[in-house]
């Protein structure tokens, strides 16, 4: 298997190159030359395999230049009971004979985050191995949340690589902040950037492209590199959970053979719900991707018109995960749908980067339409879906996953479609519990408390369990305090690696 970048400047690269470099020199993203294809006999075959071993069945059709031993080493160091609280890694949880929950969130940091960010550290560090790259890996995160306490948890120890997470000091959760400040490891460290996450994530950018701070790096044999979704080695993992679900329905009986599946899926930077993209093109057979958004809706408009226009106000919703207006990944989609058009591409994200807007052309807007659909829903919709969900089925929704659920509602509404539905739940509810609490616990309950008191107050209203990653947070020590103004980043960074 070859990889090559959307712009089309670089072809030909092996899966440790792509994994190692993350995103292409030419601006654009790594994709597979061609998608494997699972025939009847893989499907039969994996069907009574556990979730390792169906990831290792996956990941060894797409990393092709990894030995067997390496990928099952990979896939183990990642994916244990040391890490995920469920045997199963991704449970599928029935609502009714229609509605499936798929809980991506049992890993350490309670999103779904950590199914791709357990494994990539050592998919890097295997890459390196396979190139014979000496440097040490230094990987350097802007976080708004989820993405900074998943990567230390994923690099957290892991030989040859160092971990530095800037988040800003205003703009995370308690939870979140308190996951982050505790992060224990040699090799990891966190800082508070006074500003807010487009100052944290620009100060990122310019070390990134701070050619004296290369030059520096060189010399002590290290070398920069991102844990963002725009990584192939984060994009791969997640294909594994939607063939699983889809196996785990097919096994129990609840769908027949080459019967159809919708998959809904709460989304921002268009990761979670490409993967699912790509599992359906690997031969799951899928009737429609339902792409869920909260206010910050481009996504729901380019759906529907095939515009793509970012000239719009950043809403800060209690979906933070997925306030976003540039979905990065959405380039990997338009470059398949065009049949690997590196000319159109390029030209669209060049449109994107000058005016923030572009316009597909009509067949690719029909390809669009014909595998996806998409809907949106504001605040006061997603606390009122989180209650009524716990009213009709005693499941607790997390907001992110509840607008998953409103579009999913909705979609069935216009169109009365009762194929049987996968809903990607993507953060446990205790980990936004401000939020959740306000759908289902009386407001007498709630006044005057604090985040760790809500926590508490939440898991013995409802009879479930706080999970282990966020259990006893405000107990553990704060390791790091560091805190710096956004031009003082690159001296932070220079200090930890003296
Ligand atoms: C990151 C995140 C999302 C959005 O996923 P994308 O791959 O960026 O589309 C949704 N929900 C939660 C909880 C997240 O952390």
């Amino acid at each position: 298997m070859k990889y090559e970048s959307s712009r089309g400047k670089y072809q030909g690269l092996t899966s440790a190159e792509v994994i190692k470099m993350g995103i292409a020199p030419d601006g654009g993203l790594f994709v597979p030359g061609f998608i494997p294809q699972l025939t009847e006999e893989d499907l039969v075959l994996m069907q009574d395999f556990s979730y390792q071993e169906k990831a290792v069945h996956i990941l060894k059709k797409f990393l092709t230049d990894f030995s067997s031993e390496q990928i099952v080493n990979c896939v183990n160091s990642a994916y244990n009971d040391q890490s995920f609280d469920h045997v199963d890694i991704a449970p599928l949880v029935a609502l009714n004979r229609t509605t499936y929950i798929q809980e991506l969130w049992h890993g350490p940091t309670c999103a779904f985050k950590d199914m791709a960010l357990q494994i990539l550290p050592h998919l890097l560090t295997t890459s390196s191995l396979i190139t014979g790259e000496t440097d040490e890996i230094v990987i350097l995160v802007a976080t708004s949340g989820d993405t900074g306490k998943a990567a230390l948890a994923g690099f957290k120890d892991v030989e040859n690589t160092r971990i530095i997470v800037f988040y800003p000091e205003e703009g995370v959760s308690e939870v979140q902040k308190r996951q982050m400040i505790t992060q224990e490891g040699k090799n990891v460290l966190v800082a508070a950037v006074r500003g807010n996450f487009d100052d944290a994530q620009n100060g990122v950018k310019q070390i990134f492209n701070d050619r004296q701070m290369g030059e520096l790096l060189k010399a002590k044999h290290k070398k920069m590199s991102s844990a963002n979704s725009i990584n192939w080695g984060r994009l791969l993992p997640q294909i594994v959970y939607y063939i699983a679900a889809y196996l785990d329905l097919r096994q129990k009986g609840i769908i027949k053979k080459g019967e159809k599946i919708n998959i809904v899926v709460p989304t921002g930077n268009f990761g979670n719900i490409l993967a699912a993209f790509y599992a359906g093109k690997m031969g799951i057979p899928i009737n429609k991707l339902i792409c869920a958004s909260n206010a910050n809706n481009v996504l729901t408009d380019f759906i529907r018109t095939g515009v793509y226009d970012r000239n719009r106000k950043f809403e800060k919703t209690i979906s933070p995960s997925m306030d976003i207006l540039i979905s990065s990944n959405l380039e990997r989609l338009l470059y398949e749908l065009t049949g690997h058009d590196a000319g159109k591409v390029s030209f669209w994200m060049e449109e994107l980067k000058k005016s923030g807007r572009y316009e597909v052309d009509s067949l690719t807007k029909e390809k669009v339409q014909e595998i996806f659909w998409a809907g949106f829903c504001d605040d006061e919709a997603t606390i009122k879906t989180i209650s009524e969900v716990w009213q009709e089925y005693a499941y607790l929704l997390d907001t992110h996953t509840a607008v998953a659920f409103n579009v999913y509602r909705q979609y069935v509404e216009k169109t009365g479609d009762n194929t049987v539905t996968v809903i990607a739940s993507t953060a446990s509810p205790f980990k936004f519990a401000g939020s959740v609490a306000s759908a289902v616990l009386p407001q007498e309950l709630r006044q005057d408390k604090d985040e760790f008191q809500i926590l508490d107050l939440l898991a013995s209203y409802t009879g479930l369990n706080i999970p282990p990653g966020i259990k006893d947070l405000e107990k553990k020590p704060v390791l790091h305090k560091t805190v710096c103004d956004k031009d003082e980043m690159k001296e932070v960074v220079l200090k930890f690696l003296e």
